[in-house]
């Protein structure tokens, strides 16, 4: 069978176990399986790939009719133009998320500081910022050791000296406050998702762990702790950002404000949506 029939039928076989985009997956996973680009695909589709390749192939595109996100098949997703590693231990890196890395580079000042991703996953946000920002340190903890060993894999991969991870329940490898050593930005992308939300019965969610994606309280309880227990590591005027799902973005603003952040605002992302909310101490 050749590349083109193959692809053919592997996209008419997801397009009926329900994939959004059958066609796309059918090309990524055969790429992935040959170790080749699309575009080599589109060029060389009359060719006819090995008996094990084949097998591969069918393989991963059984799985993909089940569910399975693409990025825990590949082993990888893009994101801000990086290339990173992912396991079903962590979120899959979202466009969504490239706001929170926009809005924290609008924050940091190109001669340095020091930087925290509070749950770090795949580390993708941390290694986005410190791929702009090398003279910043930044740090990204995660409470679980196999996110901090996958994050630490990417920065390696991706040569980024400047970003480091430990395990971190929260705050906890950082001391008490008093004695902590402060961070000019802290950025995270908690948990948010309220248990019953629909959303987490379709798609590639299903797959995900839900740690990483299901807060109490609505789905506002870890934001609201990070609201309250961030300020204690913020230098004087330092900066806290929070993704947060689209209806959050008022209920998180009157917080910030009852805790005594200033400038408090809500950033949107692409889609439109209030996606973002930051704040600090100090109004300089
Ligand atoms: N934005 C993600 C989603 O809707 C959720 C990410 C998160 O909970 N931090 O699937």
């Amino acid at each position: 069978m050749t590349l083109d029939t193959l692809l053919i039928k592997a996209a008419e076989r997801l397009r009926q176990a329900g994939s959004p985009s059958a066609r796309l997956d059918a090309d990524v996973l055969l790429s992935h399986v040959l170790g080749r680009d699309r575009t080599w695909l589109y060029t060389w589709g009359d060719k006819v790939c090995s008996t094990w390749q084949h097998a591969r192939f069918d393989a991963l595109v059984a799985a993909r009719a089940q569910g399975c996100p693409i990025a825990y098949l590949t082993g990888e997703r893009e994101f801000w133009g990086l290339a990173i590693a992912t396991s079903p231990n962590t979120l899959i890196p979202r466009p969504d998320t490239e706001t929170l890395v926009d809005v924290a580079l609008s924050r940091a000042q190109l001669h340095g500081g020091r930087l925290l991703d509070m749950g770090t996953g795949t580390g993708a946000v941390a290694l986005a910022l410190a791929s702009e920002r090398p003279n910043w340190q930044i740090i990204g903890v995660d409470i679980l050791a196999d996110a901090v060993t996958l994050a630490q894999a990417n920065a390696a991969r991706l040569g980024l000296r400047n970003a480091s991870f430990q395990q971190s329940d929260w705050f906890s490898a950082f001391g008490s406050p008093d004695e902590a050593a402060t961070f000019d930005i802290i950025v995270s992308n908690p948990p948010y998702i309220a248990k019953d939300d629909p959303h987490l019965a379709q798609g590639d969610v299903r797959f995900e762990p839900i740690s990483a994606l299901v807060a109490d309280a609505n789905g506002m309880a870890d934001l609201l702790y990070l609201i309250i227990t961030a300020r204690r590591y913020l230098s004087p005027t330092g900066w806290l950002l929070l993704e947060h799902g689209y209806r959050q973005a008022d209920e998180l603003r009157k917080a910030m404000d009852a805790a005594g952040y200033q400038s408090v605002e809500s950033i949107r992302d692409l889609a439109g949506h209030e996606r973002v909310t930051l704040g600090c101490f100090s109004s300089t």
